[in-house]
Formats: structure tokens, sequence, C-alpha cells
């Protein structure tokens, strides 16, 4: 059995929260096992719930249109969320349950090694730029050991926000150069903006 298979199995009979309680299915994310790129989102709403896959509502066809705009598949990127199950009435995940389920993203992380990471929405920016704002951190990349962090706005919000569409758009197109650059970006822990690759 591979790792992943493995670790998605872990995630289907987790009970470790209050939200294995309230799922239809657990979403443990999808992509390449090797993939350079990861994507993570916040967590499955009603539609992920419903099919046990991430990002298959409306935002992921808005995401799903924004991997075409540099070429690539969705089955070409890894695709995962901070939290594995639907909080009901798709409300915010409550701090404890992100820490409960942050181990699974973690091991997920150490399987996938991926050469890039791009969190999309605030909770997944908090990992990787804990403190800062997303309207400040967007677009803007650093390198965390020997990763390259990107944070982006979740999809969803141009939904809501149509002003924003256009910024996610821009944001998106500039993740091939990154990635491409990956390679030659020092080692640093220093303040994103000190790091803005732009
Ligand atoms: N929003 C997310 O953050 N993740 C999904 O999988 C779907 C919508």
């Amino acid at each position: 059995m591979s790792a992943l298979t493995e670790l998605y199995q872990g995630i289907e009979s987790c009970q470790d929260c209050e939200l294995a309680r309230h799922r239809n299915k657990a979403v443990p994310g999808e992509g390449p096992e090797n993939s350079n790129l990861l994507f993570i989102g916040e967590g499955p709403g009603w539609h992920e719930d419903q099919r046990g896959r991430p990002f298959v509502g409306p935002a992921g066809q808005f995401l799903d249109e924004l991997l075409a705009s540099i070429g690539l598949k969705r089955d070409q990127v890894y695709i995962a969320n901070v939290i594995k199950c639907r909080p009901p009435g798709n409300r915010d995940p409550l701090p404890e349950e992100i820490q409960t389920c942050s181990k699974w993203l973690d091991r997920q992380i150490e399987i996938i090694r991926p050469k890039m990471i791009v969190t999309l929405g605030r909770y997944s920016m908090m990992r990787y730029f804990p403190n800062q704002s997303i309207s400040k951190v967007h677009g803007k990349a650093k390198k965390l050991n020997d990763v390259v962090c990107y944070a982006m706005y979740h999809p969803a919000a141009a939904l809501h926000q149509g002003s924003l569409r256009k910024i996610i758009e821009e944001d998106m197109l500039k993740i091939p150069q990154i990635l491409a650059q990956t390679d030659d970006l020092g080692e640093t822990e220093a303040e994103p903006e000190q790091l803005s690759l732009f």
C-alpha cells in the first residue's frame, strides 16, 4: 500500500474531533504523490462532503480555471485542505479542530515533499504566515525549510467579492515563475515582506 493510500485510510476512519460525527465523507485531498505544487484550501464544503473530493463545487470550478490559466489541469497538482471534514453549516473551523487535524496535513506534506505550497485563504495562510493579513501577504512568497510558501486569496472570495477576481488571477499567473526559481532561492525565515520575489 502506498504511503498516501495509508494516509487516506487513516483520515477516512479518523474520530479525533467532533467533525467526524457530522461528516458524510472525509475529504483527504488528491493529486500525484510526487507533485511539485501543493494547494491548501480551508476545508470541505457541502459538495466536497458529498463526494469526498476537494474543490468540486463553485470555488473548485474557479480553481480549475485558474490552473488552466497557467497551463495546468487539476490532476497535475496536489489539492488538500487544512481540515479534512466539513464543519456543520459551513461554519469556520475552530482552532482546536485545526490543531487536531494538523497531523494529517503535516504527514501529507512529508509524503509529497512539494517544492511550492500555495495557501488558499486565511486558514492555510496562518500556517506559514502567522500574524499576517491576507491583504498584505497575498502574491508574496517565502522559503521555509525546503519549501517555497506562497499566499493567495481563497477562490471563493472572488465569488463573493468580484473585485478580488483580478487579484486572484494575477497572483496565480506568478506561480510558474516562482516555481521555476525555487531551487535558486536562499533559505530564510525572514518576514515575507522582505522576501517578496517581485
Ligand atoms: N473550499 C475549500 O477551502 N476547500 C474545498 O475543498 C472546497 C471549498
